[in-house]
């Protein structure tokens, strides 16, 4: 037996609370659905039901938007800004005085480790309240004209990979501009938004500004499509992103849509290695690789590869896999059968174009859904592995001889959200960024998000930015 294994060290379920059924959360009320259907959501590390879910239809999605419109039209348009922002600042609060209950939930229905929804999700989810409440009464300061005005009632659609931090990032400057919402979670990762609606209740939120609607693809897309929507803003796939352009094509409806990506990292030969083997960890096993910005192409400078390679093996045989409520867990489940089963194909189509695979001994479970931390070497530019995202904890490797080959390959693709530079030279830094085309771009680390920074991505990684200024500007409309 190795000498330095741990001890478990699981944390306590007891501080959730979890109901058999939920509703939906319209006007202020959970309600059944019209639809009178519910889903299963289940825990992807065990394979057992939580909870069902409700269906909403398209009459569910109809009763949703004209509970935001009315709430809009009488309430939150007239209210003061400052008032606004007090109910922003009291969100963020309740959010972090309940926020262990929140890393619990979101562990057990989306089957990250409790390390990450307790460190990163559900307090970047509070640091975007707090950032944007204080946005609020400053709206004519924030370069959007003197005068920016809301849009009237959004329509929102967040992913499955980092739930509760998604919806921060869509509701809290959604109504720091003064608009309402209608939010669809994902399909596998409803809970923490249906908790979260009872915080809207607990913050004494006035009835109808945020309406949580459950639901799959068809209620997503009854959610777009509705008369009574102004803006829609989409996190999700570049398939879906592109649904969602088409379908609101000539009307008035404005968008953002944040998609997928397939981040270069690119490590110098005069990089610091060992920092850089954290970086690479960090960027693509962080979350089981379930990260649009997720740096899942390695470019590395071809006379270090030998030494960043053997690192990075050692490396990835310290990760640790399994329970996700255990605090020692690196990588917990993948969040459902259809995405093992996506990571499961492209992989085998890295086997097959050539490449060759490496994972480090690991123990899987025998239930749930997982794939161990993996690596492909000898990978090139034509490989699926190289060119579709994986959104697994799955690296391709590449290797360059130049800077200049380093940008072309990184830039060699049809996405641009993210990518990282590794090396000790701030020109190298600095020159490297001006050339690459992806909207954040990481130095010397990796995976770094605050509130006040924006994100969003260049060409199919979507349109527009979310966080910051930039982002408030896309729930404004500007005017002088
Ligand atoms: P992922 O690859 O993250 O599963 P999807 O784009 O399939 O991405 O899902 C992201 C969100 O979009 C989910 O909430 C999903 O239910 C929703 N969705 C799926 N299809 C559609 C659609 N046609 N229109 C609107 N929303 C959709």
């Amino acid at each position: 037996m190795n000498p330095f294994e741990y001890a478990p060290a699981l944390e306590s379920t007891s501080i959730v609370t979890i109901k058999d059924r939920y509703g939906l959360f319209i006007n202020g009320k959970f309600v059944a659905p019209k639809s009178g259907k519910y889903f299963p959501t289940i825990n992807p590390s065990t394979e057992k039901k939580l909870s069902e879910i409700a269906l909403a239809s398209t009459e569910d999605v109809d009763l949703a938007v004209k509970a935001a419109r009315v709430a809009y039209v009488k309430v939150w348009s007239k209210m003061p800004a400052a008032e606004r922002g007090k109910y922003l600042f009291r969100i963020a609060r309740i959010l972090q005085e309940r926020s262990r209950e929140f890393a619990v939930l979101e562990t057990l229905d989306n089957g990250k480790p409790i390390r990450e929804s307790r460190d990163t999700d559900i307090p970047l989810a509070a640091a975007h309240f707090f950032y944007h409440a204080g946005w609020a009464d400053k709206l004519q300061y924030s370069g959007n004209g003197s005068g920016p005005k809301p849009y009237g009632v959004v329509g929102q659609i967040i992913p499955w990979n980092f739930p509760m931090l998604m919806l921060a990032w869509k509701i809290a400057p959604a109504l720091a501009t003064g608009n309402t919402v209608v939010l669809k979670p994902a399909e596998t990762t409803s809970l923490t938004a249906l908790l979260f609606a009872e915080i809207c209740q607990q913050a004494g939120l006035p009835n109808g500004v945020i309406n949580i609607i459950t639901g799959e693809g068809a209620t997503g897309a009854a959610l777009v499509n509705h008369p009574g929507i102004d803006k829609v803003a989409f996190t999700g796939s570049t398939e879906v992103g592109k649904l969602i352009a088409t379908s609101i094509a000539g009307s008035k409806k404005a968008a953002t849509l944040e998609l997928g990506g397939k981040a270069a990292n690119i490590i110098y030969d005069d990089a610091a290695i060992d920092e850089a083997v954290e970086g690479i960890v960090n960027g693509i096993f962080f979350n089981q690789g379930h990260v649009c910005c997720a740096g899942s192409r390695l470019l590395v400078q071809e006379s270090i590869q030998d030494e960043v390679l053997t690192k990075l093996k050692e490396r990835m045989a310290l990760i640790r896999l399994g329970n996700p409520l255990d605090k020692n867990t690196d990588i917990g489940a993948i969040n459902s059968a259809a995405q093992l089963a996506k990571i499961k194909e492209l992989s085998a189509a890295g086997d097959a174009e050539g490449a060759e695979r490496w994972s480090p001994a690991c123990n899987i479970p025998a239930d749930g859904y997982w794939f161990p931390p993996t690596i492909f070497t000898g990978v090139s530019q034509t490989h699926r592995i190289a060119r579709e995202e994986i959104f697994g904890p799955v690296l391709s490797i590449l290797t360059f001889r130049t800077p200049q080959e380093a940008v072309e390959k990184a830039n060699n693709t049809p996405y641009g959200l993210s990518a990282g530079i590794w090396t000790e030279k701030g020109s190298k830094i600095l020159w490297t960024a001006s050339k690459l085309r992806a909207g954040v771009i990481w130095a010397n680390t990796f995976n770094k998000f605050d509130p006040a920074s924006p994100f969003g991505g260049y060409k199919e990684s979507g349109w527009g930015r979310e966080g910051g200024k930039h982002g408030l500007s896309a729930y404004l409309k500007a005017s002088n």
